[in-house]
């Protein structure tokens, strides 16, 4: 059919929407590890939750593993953006690995807090998500028992912690800033004295992007979500649409995913993707819909982004290792 034949759609593009800082800058190091000290380069752990990051860093000369154990004794190894447990670099020291920590400083912020509570004698509440690397690895920067775990807020009236210690809770920087409004609002209740971060620990871009999301989701009859079922951040933008009015979410890791009959008959729907997600990725699913719409897109921007973070020193001054 000619394009002017195709039905008329129009997509609210979210803004922000894709890749943070943390993401760049942790794509940067193994690209620039790669450039550095030639391929391969070992990556603990999916550097971001997107395989379409993994598989062009795979081209380029990265290999994907889960433990250090995989990692030979003579490759430059990195650690993803979602930060690791300290037991891990100190394994890597222990074998004299050559190591490059892409942990996004504003989850290494956290890590920080979580020790500075520790030496004051505090027990801590982390409210994540069980089972997430970024939650593995905050808890993991203190001794087994001190870091209790609260994924909602029932966990938050009813979790046992320790009693006669002062408290203060921290949390995963890619949650869900309703709930986890809840979740503190749960435990201040019951631990009117608990101390909380000075500044929110979920992040600037997990914020943004949840912002722009309910800024178009009660005009959007749909919104895509691009992004992969292991991002956190990803998850809570189809939960954020669901809940403020999008009849409907759903997550596409790339544009053959999408299935268009979602879009037959609507007028409006959105597009977003999460903080690990390209834009490139963004762009297939718009491809994807003129396969059988004509778009009309409008950018809704709720918040300009300006924040970039430095690579580690190792890969700042010219030389090899
Ligand atoms: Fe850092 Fe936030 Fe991006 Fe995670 S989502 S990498 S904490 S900026």
């Amino acid at each position: 059919a000619h394009e002017r034949n195709l039905p008329r759609l129009n997509v609210l593009l979210a803004g922000p929407r894709g890749f943070c800082a943390g993401v760049d800058r942790a794509i940067k190091i193994v690209e620039e590890a790669i450039r550095r000290y030639g391929a391969p380069v070992y990556v603990r752990h999916e550097i971001v939750h997107n395989r379409f990051v993994v598989e062009s860093l795979e081209r380029q000369g990265a290999i994907f593993v889960e433990e250090l154990d995989e990692v030979p004794d003579d490759a430059p190894v990195v650690f993803s953006a979602h930060g690791v447990p300290k037991s891990v670099p100190a394994e890597a020291s222990r074998r004299k690995l050559f190591y490059l920590d892409a942990t996004c400083p504003l989850v290494s912020k956290v890590h920080r807090e979580a020790e500075q509570h520790f030496t004051r004698g505090r027990h801590i509440l982390l409210i994540g998500h069980a089972g997430h690397p970024e939650v593995v690895g905050t808890m993991g920067q203190l001794p087994e028992g001190t870091v209790t775990l609260i994924e909602d807020a029932a966990q938050a009236r009813t979790a046992p912690v320790p009693g006669g210690v002062p408290l203060a809770f921290i949390t995963q920087t890619t949650l869900s800033v309703d709930d986890t409004t809840d979740i503190v609002a749960a435990l201040r209740e019951r631990f009117p004295e608990i101390h909380a971060p000075a500044k929110e620990d979920i992040c600037y871009a997990t914020t943004n992007r949840q912002a722009a999301v309910k800024a178009i989701a009660n005009r959007a009859e749909l919104m895509v979500v691009v992004g992969a079922p292991n991002s956190s951040n990803s998850l809570r933008l189809v939960e954020v649409a669901e809940r403020a009015g999008c009849p409907r979410a759903v997550m596409v890791q790339r544009g053959r995913d999408l299935d268009l009959s979602l879009a037959e008959g609507l007028a409006t729907i959105g597009v977003t993707a999460g903080a690990s997600a390209p834009e490139v990725l963004v762009e297939e699913v718009l491809t994807r819909l003129r396969e059988r719409f004509t778009l009309v897109i409008e950018e809704v921007v709720v918040a300009e982004e300006t924040i970039t973070f430095k690579l580690p020193g190792a890969l700042q001054t010219e030389g090899a290792r």
